[in-house]
């Protein structure tokens, strides 16, 4: 009765993971995680390394036990349940290709050692041969192949099943740079036509939010946030998230109380009065963080005043060009480093005083940590 239930009400879910536990020794890699995704997804795990991303992945693929909690694909528990049982496709880092074996035979070689006939095997190997874009070098051996073919092998081989899931552990790691940007959007485009349940490892940012329906922030073991590239990227709940993807300043300050629109006015130490728009958790007297990025930043003349709130004097420590925008290192307000980034050619050099002014619907509050 119980299990049937589950079932039922997870099936909105295709993976779902219920308070995991893993640990080596003294480690514990998987603390405590519960994490839901839902059809068709396309998540990534994310977090710097040792974290635990593979760790977690390997226990929903079934390569590792853990200690607690359970696992349900499709609703149906498979915490117990071995690897190849789990009907899904997995694609690795190293490509793990068979170097004796042509890429046609790679991509078959899954199939055939589970007996599939020979008519079926052929029409699904150049089903997946097509869909990752090797037509015409099926009979090349990887050695022949570039990494991103290589790569793509790895892809076929895994979608040869035509596995409901598809698990994938910093896949693109051993590419160069551009060869990498090429071949995430492949595989998004690929994942969105066959709208197949992913998840995707990666300690890589840019990577993350380039493919993700959601991201998944791992530290520690533990998920700190669960939301769209823009939720995290926008709205990180603790300072590890905001710290972790993009740049990001902090400001520590108190609540003193709210105007008239909700927002709260607060004090800080550094900078004096900021107001910062209204977030559940704020309470008056207490401490937070307020969070802005550095694109967000305006820098005015020292004697401009179009600005009242939110804005204070600060020294230009160090001006960087990066093509198409300057990267600033700012002393502001009694003792705060700050880091700004504005677009187009640098206004100010080292040395120069500058208004420093944070657009109040570009703050954001940090309650908890
Ligand atoms: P990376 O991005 O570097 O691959 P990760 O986030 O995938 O890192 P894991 O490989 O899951 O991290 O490792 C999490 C923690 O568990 C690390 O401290 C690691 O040293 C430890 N660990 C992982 N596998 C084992 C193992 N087989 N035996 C002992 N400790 C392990």
């Amino acid at each position: 009765m119980v299990r049937t239930e589950t079932a039922r009400k997870d099936s909105h879910y295709v993976i779902e993971v219920r308070d995991l536990v893993k640990t080596f020794r003294r480690i514990t890699a998987v603390d405590h995680v519960n994490l839901q995704v839902k059809k068709g997804e396309l998540m990534t795990l994310l977090g710097p390394s040792g974290c635990g991303k593979t760790t977690l992945l390997r226990c929903i693929t079934g390569h590792l036990n853990p200690d607690e909690g359970r696992i349900f694909i499709g609703g149906k528990d498979v915490t117990s349940i071995p690897t190849h049982k789990r009907e899904l496709g997995m694609v690795f880092q190293a490509f793990a290709l068979f170097p004796h074996m042509t890429a046609y035979e790679n991509a078959e070689f899954p199939l055939k050692i589970r007996g599939f006939p020979k008519e079926e095997m052929r029409e699904r190997v150049e089903e997946a041969i097509e869909m990752v874009r090797l037509k015409g070098w099926e009979n090349h051996y990887p050695r022949q192949l570039s990494g991103g073919q290589q790569q793509r092998i790895g892809l076929a081989r895994a979608l040869v099943y035509r596995p409901k899931i598809l698990l994938m552990d910093e896949p693109l790691s051993n590419l160069d740079a551009k060869l990498r940007e090429q071949m995430r959007f492949e595989i998004k485009d690929l994942q969105a036509q066959l709208n197949i349940t992913t998840i995707y490892v990666t300690h890589d940012q840019e990577e993350a939010l380039a493919l993700s329906n959601s991201i998944a922030i791992m530290n520690e073991g533990k998920i700190h946030q669960v939301g769209t590239p823009t939720e995290i990227y926008e709205e990180p709940r603790t300072t590890f998230v905001a710290d972790f993807i993009g740049l990001a300043n902090f400001i520590k300050g108190i609540v003193r109380e709210f105007d008239n629109l909700g927002r709260a006015v607060v004090s800080s130490e550094d900078v004096g009065r900021l107001i910062v728009p209204f977030s559940h958790g704020l309470r008056k007297g207490e401490g937070l963080l307020v969070f802005i990025r550095p694109n967000d930043v305006q820098l005015l003349d020292l004697d401009d005043e179009t600005v009242e709130d939110n804005a204070f004097e600060g020294v230009i420590e160090k001006a960087t060009y990066l093509g198409e925008k300057v990267d600033y290192r700012i002393r502001a307000g009694s003792d705060l480093e700050m880091r700004v980034q504005v677009g187009g050619m640098s206004r100010f050099t080292r040395g120069d005083r500058v208004k420093v002014h944070l657009p109040v619907n570009r703050c954001k509050a940090i309650v908890s940590d």
